[in-house]
């Protein structure tokens, strides 16, 4: 199977059996959604759906959490990881966007990226998600996912396997594509142990193909007979 069979195997399979797929953060508009994705760095999203109603009550938009200090949000998203720096982070990013975006979340990939605590991936999902553009956000799930599958070859870090990924997925896939490798990196191959058994897409898996190529490899080691024992002398 040469590497476009193999996406167009695997975008099939998804298409057929994960026609919807969307962002598990809960969000009612763009200002919300980029709080959110903010906050998901390096937590679940199951967390930050706990988070997010206490501080959208308090800062319901942009123009509100562009008052407030790092001090003052700190104590609502303090159940999140990294709560000090993604508190500097909002604060930092209302501000920026209420004085240079007059408080509307930019629909340019690169815009997105100059307020702080928006790096490439969380300005691709913003993309994506609000704007329906074909933005590959890259995450730790989508890394590993597409790197098992093969629709990636040693990409060394995100930027490589984005660039991997939309070089071979059609314009109008990416950004469901997205959704669809983080959601079977979530609950079906999982970090540390993927689970093969209730896959549907292991036959254009390169990891399960090498893992079954491995199991028939192993060949049976002889099994050694004992020497009868000595009986001495009688
Ligand atoms: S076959 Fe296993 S390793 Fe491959 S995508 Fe499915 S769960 Fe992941």
């Amino acid at each position: 199977m040469n590497r476009h069979e193999r996406y167009a195997a695997i975008l099939n399979y998804f298409r057929k059996e994960r026609p919807v797929a969307e962002t598990e953060l809960e969000y009612t508009n763009p200002y919300e959604l980029l709080v959110a994705v903010i906050l998901s760095a390096q937590c679940t999203d199951k967390r930050v759906n706990l988070t997010t109603p206490h501080l959208f009550e308090r800062y319901p938009t942009v123009f509100e959490l562009a008052t407030a200090t790092s001090d003052d949000i700190f104590p609502l998203i303090r159940s999140i990881s990294y709560p000090n720096n993604k508190a500097k982070h909002l604060a930092g990013m209302a501000r920026k966007l209420v004085d240079d975006f007059g408080g509307e979340v930019p629909a340019s990939i690169d815009a997105l990226q100059t307020l702080p605590g928006v790096g490439r991936k969380t300005a691709n999902v913003v993309a994506s998600v609000v704007f329906n553009m074909p933005a590959m956000a890259v995450d730790t799930h989508v890394f590993r996912v597409s790197a098992r599958l093969g629709l990636t070859v040693r990409a060394k870090n995100p930027l490589q396997a984005e660039k991997q990924l939309v070089k071979y997925i059609p314009e109008s896939d990416i950004a469901m594509a997205h959704h669809w490798l983080i959601l079977h990196g979530r609950y079906t191959c999982l970090a540390r142990t993927p689970k093969c058994e209730t896959c549907g897409i292991t036959s254009h898996c390169q990891y399960f193909e090498k893992k079954a190529g491995k199991k028939k490899s192993v060949k049976k080691r002889p099994v050694k007979l004992k020497k009868p024992e000595s009986k001495g002398r009688t």
